[in-house]
């Protein structure tokens, strides 16, 4: 393929990409997205491997037939409630993708460079590493913690910003020995200062508690940009360092919203040392754990209360995943909405673990987008909600966030389910959520427990609505028959 084919490809795949991720901004035009992006792919795919800089094409395959089938199999197993450790495992792969194209890279010369060309290219190759090292450490670490490998505490090493500050000391004076070395001579800093930025890699995530993994999933999707921007530089490949920026920017605004949505600085978190105490396993640190009578309720006592409802709130979380309980949430709403019931969603910006987690879900069952709410858009509304049905969410409707500042979750805004007239909260047992706290919310006077599997619930739920209405549409049709048999 011609050098001028080549740019033209590349141009077409970055439009595509640019495409896709204006696509993703909205649920209604996200499948759209996922195809420009398969698209764009697939074109820089191709363009790559026809350029002139590739003739190994027997490795080239070698590689890549294991790869896509590794990773359709993978992605095609994985459930949905595991997406955030597969996400956090691929970044790790950039991450020591870049790492080794960096050192290669170097090793290679730039035999073509002069002057101050030579010393950009030491430079994007030394940064390049530094920045992939990082990513592959960290999220190496990301994926444990969300797999429970790994305890999801901060580790509050003493001294930690002083240990950070001394390792960033290192690799600035490995960083001047690289630069003035000869040849590649410079291999050795290059790899002392890659083994001082993955233990960095570690530190920084192993620092940052469970409960505000959000950040570091979208934060690491950011780094994993970054880096292949950077190995984009080294390899004087446009479409990769526009790819690279893409995902890097636009992994840094996520990392800012979901900031904002916990309630947390960006350099506060990346620091450390926040949501201790948090993860599935750990008990919560600080916070009063909550005690009194909980009200449990039954199926039949949630329909009667959603048939005599006018408003009614939908509020999901990981529980809904977990049980995969979405599409018969679906068809609830169907019969509630046909019953003349306004029926909403409302979403958490974190609910879940995966950004976009319950809308996700929503969309795969077909629930109308317009119904689809986020927290900022509805929280003002459940006082005038009759009923609200907590599905398997826990940390996002926990009002000690905003009552209890010794709480781990003290400040996160949340979804203020408690002030509908009444709660009906599906879930199987008392324990916490992701974050680990206790939850005042089960011991309201408004709130009833409904234990139990969210699918199996959902689905009794459905089952006698649907039989209520059969039951109304049959006596309705018997006295139609009767008066029209009287007359
Ligand atoms: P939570 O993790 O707070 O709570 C989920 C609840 O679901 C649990 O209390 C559990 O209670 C219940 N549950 C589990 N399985 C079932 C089931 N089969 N049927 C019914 N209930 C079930 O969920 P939220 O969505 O409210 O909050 C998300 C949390 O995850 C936040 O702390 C957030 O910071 C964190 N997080 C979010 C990420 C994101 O990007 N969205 C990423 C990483 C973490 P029980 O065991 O009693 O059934």
């Amino acid at each position: 393929m011609s050098n001028n084919l080549l740019t033209v490809a590349y141009i077409a795949a970055s439009a595509l990409f640019i495409l896709s991720l204006g696509g993703l901004s909205n649920q209604e035009s996200a499948r759209k997205g996922n195809i420009y992006g398969i698209l764009g792919m697939l074109i820089a795919f191709v363009a790559t491997a026809l350029s002139s800089n590739v003739t190994a094409y027997l490795t080239l395959g070698g590689m890549i037939l294991p790869g896509v089938i590794i990773g359709a199999i993978v992605a095609s197993r994985v459930a949905m409630t595991s997406m955030p450790e597969l996400v956090a495992i691929l970044h790790s792969f950039v991450g020591l993708a870049a790492v080794l194209v960096g050192i290669a890279n170097y090793l290679q010369g730039g035999e073509s460079l002069t002057g101050a060309e030579v010393t950009i290219h030491q430079l994007e190759i030394y940064i390049g590493v530094f920045i992939a090292a990082i990513t592959f450490t960290g999220s190496v670490i990301a994926f444990g913690k969300l797999r429970a490998i790994i305890s999801s505490k901060p580790l509050m090493l003493p001294a930690r910003h002083l240990l950070n500050l001394a390792m960033l000391g290192a690799v600035i004076g490995l960083g001047y020995q690289f630069m003035t070395a000869e040849g590649t001579a410079g291999l050795q800093p290059l790899l002392i200062m890659a083994a001082i930025a993955s233990v960095l890699g570690i530190h920084l995530v192993a620092a940052i508690g469970g409960a505000d993994m959000p950040v570091v999933i979208s934060m690491l999707n950011s780094y994993s940009g970054w880096a292949a921007a950077a190995a984009g530089f080294m390899l004087s490949n446009d479409l990769l360092i526009i790819t690279g920026a893409l995902v890097g920017s636009s992994g840094a605004i996520l990392s800012y919203i979901m900031c904002r949505a916990m309630n947390r600085s960006f350099f506060s978190v990346i620091l450390g040392g926040f949501g201790e105490g948090a993860g599935t396993t750990a008990k919560a640190k600080g916070g009063d754990q909550p005690e009194g009578q909980v009200t449990e309720t039954t199926v039949e006592d949630t329909v009667e209360l959603l048939q005599g409802a006018k408003s009614v709130m939908i509020v999901p979380g990981y529980g809904m995943a977990v049980a995969q309980a979405q599409h018969p949430v679906s068809d609830i709403t169907k019969i509630l909405r046909n019953a003349g019931i306004n029926v909403r969603f409302g979403i958490h910006p974190v609910a879940g673990r995966l950004p976009g987690h319950m809308n996700v879900l929503l969309a795969e069952a077909n629930v109308p987008y317009d119904i689809v709410l986020e927290m900022d858009e509805i929280n003002e509304d459940f006082p005038e909600t009759d009923v609200v049905l907590v599905i398997g969410a826990n940390d996002t409707v926990n009002p000690s966030a905003m009552e209890d500042p010794s709480s781990p979750i003290a400040g996160m805004p949340v979804l203020e389910v408690w002030k509908a007239g009444t709660v009906v909260v599906m879930k199987r047992g008392m324990s916490s959520g992701y974050a680990g706290v206790g939850n005042p919310l089960f011991f309201k006077e408004n709130t009833n427990m409904l234990f139990g599997d969210a699918k199996t619930n959902v689905s009794a739920i459905l089952g006698k609505l649907v039989e209520s209405s059969r039951d109304s549409a049959a006596s309705s049709s018997g006295k139609v028959l009767a008066t029209s048999s009287a007359r």
